[in-house]
């Protein structure tokens, strides 16, 4: 336990003068390619410069590219990945609808919770145990009960290092109306996700993940279906700001004033996205497949316990149990302390038994990984695991 205090103590010393430089292996942030720093000290201009709507117009054909749609409203909100998932939900959703919410671990859960606040919503939960994807026949069979106005699910679980299928589910929501709500903030760049394909209606994701720029953006999409449902209302959307119809008039041609935009960001997100172009989209998803796998590999054979089965692992986030009597905080603290490597720890009841590793964007590098298993290796060993 001193161990625990001690380097803690030390971090934050090390915290008053400038950022140390660490490589960032937790479920996001990821780290930034220099060129996306560089973007980040670009000469600031105006939101309505011409420069910077065709820096807009840039971004959001980009990120059509990397959610691989054709959909006109394709945007970045101003705010985390959290904005995406509340701006989703509450211009979907008024009094009288139902919502039906896939759930099996931290991140579905607050989409429950985003969706209890609102007034006059119904809220079906369809639960999995953390660690499995939500059952697609029990979703599909709560669609035809409930006929709610929204499916949402969550495609790559953070916490569970789980990843969703979508089988039937686009289907089911057409037979039904209902649209159909996906979060991606933790593997749109880094798992594969086409968008309409799979007759996604509105598809957020974070800009800090898999993409591998600064936190503060949320990409988003939006069907014409979602569209209209929006355009349809019967109430005003309850928040004026994520209001998403100002939004999309915000990125469109007409460009209206709605928010100062975050130009620095901007200019970063489209750099991330033009590098992810460059690479393209496919190649970066099959890099994080071989390095997933590696890692997988690499953990397993110093005898840990991966918490998801194979075929349901999410690539972007892998999942481990700490050995017994091994803490996973001490090993975490000790990672970032000796090796300057952040990885996570669990959530909720994982928090001292789990980690999170993140293969994520600019992170997910062959070094990275070896680092990663070699440091674990040497922590482990300190901390009294031995090796069978
Ligand atoms: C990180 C994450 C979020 C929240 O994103 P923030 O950028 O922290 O607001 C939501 N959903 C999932 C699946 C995530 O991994």
């Amino acid at each position: 336990m001193a161990t625990t205090l001690e380097v803690g103590a030390r971090a934050r010393v090390d915290s008053l003068g400038f950022p140390p430089e660490r490589i960032l292996m937790a479920p996001g942030p990821s780290n930034l390619h220099p060129r996306v720093l560089q973007a980040l000290i670009a000469p600031l201009i105006g939101h309505k410069d011409p420069y910077f709507l065709a820096v807009m117009e840039e971004t959001a054909g980009l990120l059509r590219q990397v959610f691989k749609t054709q959909n006109r409203a394709t945007l970045a909100l101003p705010g985390t990945g959290g904005s995406g998932m509340e701006a989703a939900l509450i211009n979907l959703l008024e009094p009288g609808d139902t919502v039906v919410i896939g759930s099996a671990g931290f991140f579905a859960h607050r989409m429950v919770d985003i969706s209890a606040r609102l007034t006059g919503v119904k809220v079906v939960v369809v639960e999995a145990a953390w660690g499995s994807p939500v059952d697609n026949d029990e979703l599909v069979e709560a669609l035809r009960r409930h006929r709610p106005r929204v499916l949402a699910v969550v495609h790559g679980e953070t916490s569970t290092g789980v990843e969703q299928p979508f089988e039937g589910l686009a289907e089911a929501c057409r037979e039904v109306g209902a649209l159909l709500v996906v979060d991606a903030v933790a593997s749109l760049g880094g798992v594969p996700l086409p968008v309409d394909e799979l007759g996604i209606d509105i598809c957020y994701s974070g800009s800090q993940k898999c993409l591998s720029a600064p936190p503060g953006l949320a990409p988003i999409t939006l069907s014409e279906r979602a569209m209209s449902a929006i355009e349809a209302r019967r109430t005003p959307v309850q928040s004026w700001y994520l209001d998403l119809g100002l939004h999309a008039r915000l990125w469109d041609t007409e460009h209206i004033y709605h928010h100062t935009s975050p130009i620095l960001n901007v200019y970063a997100l489209r750099e991330a996205l033009r590098i992810i172009v460059e690479e393209g989209v496919d190649q970066r998803i099959e890099r994080h497949l071989g390095h997933a796998r590696a890692l997988w590999a690499g953990l397993e054979a110093l005898g840990l316990r991966l918490f998801v089965e194979p075929a349901q692992r999410l690539t972007s986030v892998t999942t481990v149990l700490a050995p017994p009597g091994v803490s996973a905080s001490v090993v975490r603290a000790l990672l970032l302390d000796e090796f300057n490597l952040e990885i996570s720890g669990g959530l909720g009841e994982y928090a001292d038994r789990m980690w999170r590793i993140g293969i994520m964007g600019h992170s997910a590098q062959k070094a990275n990984v070896m680092l990663l298993l070699t440091a674990l290796a040497h922590v482990l060993t300190r901390e009294g695991y031995s090796f069978s």
